[in-house]
């Protein structure tokens, strides 16, 4: 019997009802406790309950939920986005707020279309990406999506923009040494837009991590600072994707901050509430707002509910609280503790081929056989198998596309709250053990 008209991600499959969370802890209405080890879709960066955030929400709610972004502006966004351009640093400036990463990375497109208008080059529209990224949901952010399975039932739609290699170093797409290569794989950028000509780009977005499109694919030194190069060197801006990566996630406020990189356009979501509200935001910098706001026209972009004084407010406080507990800090040490603590398992369980990732955002790829990466036959019921063990024993993991094809591939994604402590982390590493134990009996071992 379904559980409610309510339409769920596997139509006909059954999700337990959660009735309340608290910290790293999510509770059903039986009173089964789940750690909540991916924090959602990587979303719960401050963990669940949090009381300085409802306190936010309850004041807010008091004074003002909601003003027309074209008729008002608020003290909340006001205030959101000063805090957004001091968090982010450097020449970041000014904020657009909308209602999801997806919005976001398609704002940030529209924003750099705008600038290059403004700047008399109206046919800079097109974006370069990579063929294993995901930049969200909407046919635009789709478009710039190398996320196969995502894709397929809507490419007619789609424009056909992924066409740099990703720097997936576990499986080279251009089987090449890691070591040696001269990371041909960002130069490929300089190749496509040679081939589509300058004159026609306006911007070249990537993730600083790539998350579920690759079961978190971090970069060598050296790629986004010669990415951002080939950008300079054609006109072209640098959007940096960190829906995901942003506020703390990878043990930098922004993972670009790993490579000394200044994106022109930089977009969050998911951590910037931490899953309270939806908000999310594409900051720009000062040089791509100058010609807009020296411009003729107003910004045509934006949605009934952007910057919203209820979201902002929340945003606001869960930003704060990410400051003031020193959240981006833990997120370095827990990451670096429960790191080792799965490269152990790894050598416990033959079937985990890779463990890669920056504080805590981790990616785990099984494969077949350690020593040829050979993938699993049937990768998704690999993920699916190991995700519904995890879910029984009480541990919630997110699923990654991986392989060359973003479909051959078998990964989960581990990010709890960076407000986990050490013992939870223990508790993590306990429950995943269990999990993945019960795995490999049934792979006969
Ligand atoms: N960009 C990145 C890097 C993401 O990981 C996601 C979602 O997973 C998105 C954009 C889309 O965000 P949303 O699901 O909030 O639309």
């Amino acid at each position: 019997m379904e559980q409610s008209s309510l339409i769920k991600p596997v139509l006909g499959g059954t999700y337990p009802t959660i009735s309340h969370g608290h910290g790293v802890f999510l509770y059903d209405k039986d009173g089964k406790d789940y750690l909540d080890a991916s924090s959602g879709a990587v979303t719960a960066n401050i963990g669940h309950g949090v009381q300085e955030v409802m306190e936010a929400m309850v004041q807010q709610a008091k004074q003002v939920s909601f003003v027309y972004r074209s008729q008002f502006t608020s003290e909340a966004a006001e205030e959101l986005a000063d805090k957004m351009a001091e968090l982010t640093k450097g020449d970041l400036a000014y904020s657009f707020f909308v209602n999801s990463g997806s919005e976001a990375t398609e704002t940030a497109l529209k924003i750099a279309i705008q600038h290059w208008q403004e700047k008399g080059k109206p046919k800079k529209q097109k974006v370069i990406s990579r063929w294993m990224s995901y930049h969200g949901i909407t046919m635009g952010a789709l478009s710039m999506s190398g996320h196969p399975i995502r894709r397929e039932r809507f490419t007619s739609m789609l424009e056909s923009y992924p066409s740099v290699s990703p720097p997936y170093c576990y499986r080279c797409p251009l089987q090449l040494d890691p070591h040696t290569c001269g990371m041909v794989c960002a130069s490929e950028l300089e190749a496509s837009i040679r081939r589509i000509g300058s004159d026609n780009i306006a911007a070249f977005i990537a993730e600083p991590v790539i998350g579920a499109a690759g079961g978190v694919i971090v970069p060598p030194d050296g790629y986004f600072q010669k990415l951002k190069k080939i950008c300079e060197e054609n006109d072209i801006l640098f959007i940096a994707d960190e829906v995901m990566t942003g506020f703390g996630r990878t043990g930098k406020m922004l993972a670009c901050e790993y490579w000394d990189v200044e994106p022109d356009i930089v977009t969050f979501g998911k951590g910037m509430s931490g899953g309270y509200t939806p908000i999310a935001a594409a900051v720009m910098t000062k040089k791509v707002m100058e010609p807009i706001r020296n411009g003729s026209r107003s910004i045509i972009g934006g949605h009934t509910l952007s910057a919203n004084p209820l979201s902002c407010a929340v945003s606001l406080a869960v930003l704060k609280y990410v400051e003031e507990n020193e959240l981006v800090e833990k997120s370095a040490d827990r990451g670096k503790d429960l790191s080792r603590g799965l490269k152990k398992l790894a050598r416990k369980y033959s079937f985990i081929g890779d463990i890669r990732g920056r504080g805590l955002l981790i990616g785990l790829e099984f494969v077949q056989d350690k020593a040829t990466k050979k993938p699993f036959a049937n990768p998704a019921d690999v993920t699916n198998a190991i995700i519904g063990l995890g879910t029984k024993n009480g541990i919630l993991l997110y699923p990654a596309a991986a392989g060359l094809d973003g479909v051959t591939g078998s990964a989960i994604i581990i990010s709890p709250p960076l407000t986990i402590t050490e013992e939870e982390c223990a508790e993590l590493l306990m429950r995943i053990d269990i999990t993945f134990q019960q795995f490999n009996e049934t792979l006969g071992k």
